[in-house]
């Protein structure tokens, strides 16, 4: 049976166009010039891809009455309408991103490529596309190569900006969400710029590098990602020394170095942040505070104002120290490191962390016989939503991907259907192994 997500990943440009009748093209290229955030405005499950606008909103689903299968609707709108152009721009320009460009067939499957292979595998991707679609270029400064530009697709009508800085992946950037999501460094834009500029630039101003003309930090995308520095050779001594401790290494206190670059903005020198580089600061950022927050609790766990606000019940001094403790080692929870109340403790887990970051899936994991306890609990300690996961393989799949901040399972299905639970974000995992699987253990 064809899915949703396969439609989508097979959708072109002129069937996108028919879709929208006669001004397709029109309502597709304005569409397209809207701002849109794919992580904050875009949902897609395996039943549903909606889009919210300030004023409308968007919803593409599957419709087996109607010819071409899919139908889209806007909630402001009773025809065709830029809204829908819009979401259409958006899912042909990023099918990466939206994790619906399936690799071609005949290709060797990626669990047996080593980490080069899939790097390169990646590139050459990115590749095709910067040589087979169309784009515009516009050089904010046509003389310089190493400077920023905006570039265009021709089909969508979409933006981005980038920032050339050299040949070698990492050293460049683009405000597409494929470069932000794919961390190898590089994206078809970046390709497509740098393919240009080889053939208008000669040898000399290629090889000549970047001249730095202001204070700028970005990210480095390599084996592991790391904000970098980048400092011009003529600045005043007073505000080389402001930034001098971060110059050419690895940048380790974040709250220090916006310090130090609020002070020399404070001299009146601009300095540029990349806007990935902000997400990775804040990510940072977040972590100290998390960090912050559980040795607060973990000091004096009794006297603590969340033991009361937390849930909507009075946890026991341990039981929060329990939930902090799981916080703090981060990743995957184990409920039955916490003991007693170990229910009430993961719910206060997935809490706690909601309360610092968007947590919005959690998928929680126990035994057959402890599900309904388990979603009985959350509903009775927390204001969140839950589902079981019951029924055939079939129904189940779609299950893993609903609207449920709370999605509880049980091993065995794990085991089965590890795909589906796979194709989703979650933001976080806890395991309950119940006592029983401990017992046989032992
Ligand atoms: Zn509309
Ligand atoms: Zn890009």
């Amino acid at each position: 049976m064809v899915t949703l997500k396969d439609k989508l990943s097979h959708l072109n440009y002129t069937q996108a166009c028919r879709l929208l009748g006669s001004r397709g093209k029109q309502l597709i290229l304005a569409g397209g010039k809207l701002d849109i955030d794919l992580f904050e405005q875009v949902r897609l499950n395996s039943k549903q891809f909606s889009m919210k606008l300030e004023n409308a909103t968007v919803a593409i689903t599957l419709d087996s009455t109607k010819r071409r299968r899919l139908n889209i609707r806007c909630s402001d709108c009773s025809a065709a309408c830029e809204h829908q152009g819009a979401a259409l721009s958006l899912i042909l320009e990023e099918k990466l991103s939206l994790g619906l460009s399936a690799p071609p067939p005949e290709r060797i499957p990626i669990e047996s490529l080593s980490e080069e292979a899939l790097i390169k595998q990646a590139v050459d991707d990115r590749n095709q596309r910067a040589q087979t679609e169309k784009m515009r270029l516009k050089s904010m400064n046509p003389r310089q190569l190493w400077t920023d530009y905006i570039i265009t697709s021709y089909a969508s009508g979409k933006s981005y900006r980038i920032a050339l800085r050299g040949w070698e992946f990492g050293e460049s950037y683009c405000s597409c969400p494929d470069f932000r999501k794919n961390s190898i460094g590089t994206c078809k834009h970046i390709l497509y710029a740098l393919n240009k500029a080889r053939r208008k630039f000669s040898k000399a101003v290629r090889k000549t590098p970047a001249e730095i003309t202001e204070i700028c930090v970005y990210l480095h995308y390599g084996r592991r990602l790391q904000l970098d520095l980048l400092v011009p050779e003529d600045l005043a001594p007073e505000i080389a020394d402001y930034l001098a401790p971060f110059k050419g290494k690895r940048i380790q206190n974040i709250k220090k170095l916006i310090h130090g670059l609020r002070r020399v903005e404070g001299l009146g020198v601009p300095v540029t942040i990349y806007p990935d580089a902000e997400e990775h600061i804040n990510q940072k950022l977040f972590q100290e505070r998390v960090a912050e927050t559980v040795a607060g609790i973990r000091k004096d766990p009794k006297n603590h104002p969340l033991r009361k606000t937390l849930l909507r019940t009075e946890l026991l001094p341990y039981q929060l120290d329990g939930v902090a403790f799981a916080v703090g080692a981060g990743r995957a929870v184990l409920a039955d490191d916490m003991g007693l109340g170990k229910t009430i403790q993961g719910i206060g887990v997935a809490e706690l962390l909601s309360r610092h970051a968007s947590v919005s899936k959690v998928l929680e994991i126990c035994p057959a016989s402890l599900k309904s306890q388990w979603r009985f609990e959350i509903e009775r300690f927390s204001n969140r939503s839950s589902s079981l996961v019951l029924g055939s393989a079939k129904e189940r799949s779609a299950q893993y991907d609903s609207e449920s901040f709370f999605t509880v399972c049980n091993y065995e299905q794990v085991l089965r259907d590890f795909l589906s639970i796979e194709r989703v974000r979650w933001d976080l995992i806890i395991l309950d192994e119940g006592q029983r699987i401990k017992n046989w253990e032992a």
